[in-house]
């Protein structure tokens, strides 16, 4: 079988499936019939078209990075420029997709969590634009340390509940959401926002991302005829990288690396590199826990990646070996972050400075003709504090 054909019957092999409590069954039941029905519609495919192009900016640029190229001294450095997109990082083909398929499905309500604020943010966006009701639930402490996020999700109209129960961090807030949701599935979709949770999300939030993969499948076949060598994503819950990938999982002549979070002798956040397996977040995955299956505290340096799981999708990638992943520290992602803002004028959001660290050192390797992909999954404006205070 075909890595492409994945999920069978919700599962990745032995990744995935749906824990959750009984009462959620016959929705996630709906939201797969439904999701199967529009998938094929054309005028739902128009409208998210639409929606992609006027108002995220879609398609984004795919841009050779000469200078990048130079610096690292190997291959043929391209970015996927979706720093570029509206609410600036690729969050938005996500929310956009999930909010208008709410929508069709009669939903008058949206509700996700959120640990940094940035996927809060962008579903109060899909929110306003589609004028859904969209309530957010965030731990008080991410909360406190997050107060610009809180402020721009209220001045999108969305309503924030800060969750003051356990660790008062993403864990307690995606508890509080399935609660809501168990309570308001009539009115209410469920809004996860990476290829997390339980199935189908892994594949719908793959399947709205896949735009990014598609894309850069068309654009570097017009600008260099053929397909590239290597592509290189960061990997949170595995979102963008799932949808860089996934049009590519066929083509074994691509490699394809994954960059998580390596972090400090604080911690990290590399659930594919250290992490074994077990159930968050509705799905079985490889999580970072500790002998009694309590989740750990992760620590990176950007917040995006900050996730004690990952998606069932690339536990299945990382075992079948498909894709290989690895991971950058704290302090190379500053070094990528730096570089990019120096050579190329584009000062990347700190989770893609990863992938910049990374991709930097595969191009090296290669020879000059060959074409290395990495995916900018987001603009920097965001951690410019964070960076001044790392670097001081
Ligand atoms: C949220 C975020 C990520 C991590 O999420 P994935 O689901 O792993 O893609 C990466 N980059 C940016 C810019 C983000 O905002």
């Amino acid at each position: 079988m075909k890595l492409s054909e994945y999920p069978k019957s919700g599962r990745f092999e032995n990744f995935g499936g749906q824990y959750v409590p009984e009462i959620l069954y016959p929705v996630l039941k709906d939201l797969e019939e439904a999701y199967e029905c529009y998938r094929k519609d054309s005028n739902f495919l128009e409208e998210l078209r639409g929606f992609n192009r006027d108002y995220g900016g879609r398609p984004s640029p795919l841009y050779y990075a000469r200078r990048l190229t130079k610096k690292a001294g190997g291959g043929k450095i391209y970015l996927k420029r979706e720093d570029l997109i509206h609410g600036g990082a690729h969050k938005f083909n996500n929310v956009m997709g999930q909010a208008l398929l709410a929508r069709k499905m009669g939903k008058e309500r949206l509700i996700c969590e959120t640990g940094a604020g940035q996927h809060g943010v962008a579903t109060s966006l899909a929110g306003a634009v589609l004028g859904l009701e969209t309530e957010v639930y965030m731990g008080a402490v991410d909360a406190k340390r997050q107060r610009p996020n809180l402020f721009r999700m209220e001045l999108l109209g969305a309503q924030v509940h800060e969750v003051s129960s356990g660790s008062e961090t993403l864990k307690d807030a995606i508890n509080e959401a399935l609660r809501d949701w168990s309570g308001n599935v009539a009115s209410t979709h469920y809004l996860i926002g990476s290829v997390v949770g339980p199935h189908p999300y892994p594949m719908i939030v793959r399947d709205f991302q896949r735009v990014i993969g598609d894309e850069l499948k068309r654009q570097l076949m017009e600008k260099e005829r053929r397909l590239p060598d290597h592509i290189v994503a960061c990997v949170g819950g595995g979102s963008n990288a799932m949808g860089t990938f996934y049009p590519f999982v066929d083509h074994e002549e691509v490699s394809l690396t994954g960059v998580e979070a390596g972090g400090s002798e604080d911690g990290n956040a590399a659930s594919l590199t250290d992490g074994t397996e077990g159930v968050l977040h509705g799905a079985r995955s490889l999580l970072l826990q500790d002998e009694g299956g309590q989740i750990k505290e992760t620590a990176s340096i950007a917040a995006g990646l900050d996730y004690p799981g990952v998606g069932p999708e690339h536990a299945l990638y990382k075992e079948t070996g498909r894709v290989r992943y690895t991971a950058a520290t704290d302090e190379q992602a500053l070094e990528g972050f730096r570089v990019l803002s120096e050579t190329e004028g584009i000062i990347p959001a700190l989770e893609p400075a990863h992938a910049i660290y990374a991709g930097m050192e595969i191009a090296s390797e290669m020879k000059p003709e060959e074409l290395l992909v990495i995916t900018l999954s987001g603009r920097g404006d965001k951690d410019l504090e964070t960076v001044r205070e790392a670097v001081r």
